[in-house]
């Protein structure tokens, strides 16, 4: 039996995720603020933090890990 395991966010609340520049919690239906990265879909709260993490991914990326 093989269990496929996703490697990302570990949050309990559904459609609830983790901003990985500023670490505020946010419902990713309520915000349009995305970028995709490894195959990985990340929401932000705010366009300001999108460009931070453009700026820079693999340190957001590895920060919420
Ligand atoms: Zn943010």
């Amino acid at each position: 039996m093989s269990i496929r395991r996703h490697n990302h966010h570990r949050h309990g609340s559904p459609g609830t995720v983790t901003d990985p520049v500023c670490g505020l919690q946010i419902s990713k239906y309520a915000t349009t603020v995305r970028r995709e990265a490894g195959g990985t879909t990340y929401h932000f709260c705010s366009a300001p933090c999108a460009c931070a993490f453009d700026a820079e991914p693999a340190r957001y990326i590895a920060s919420i890990r």
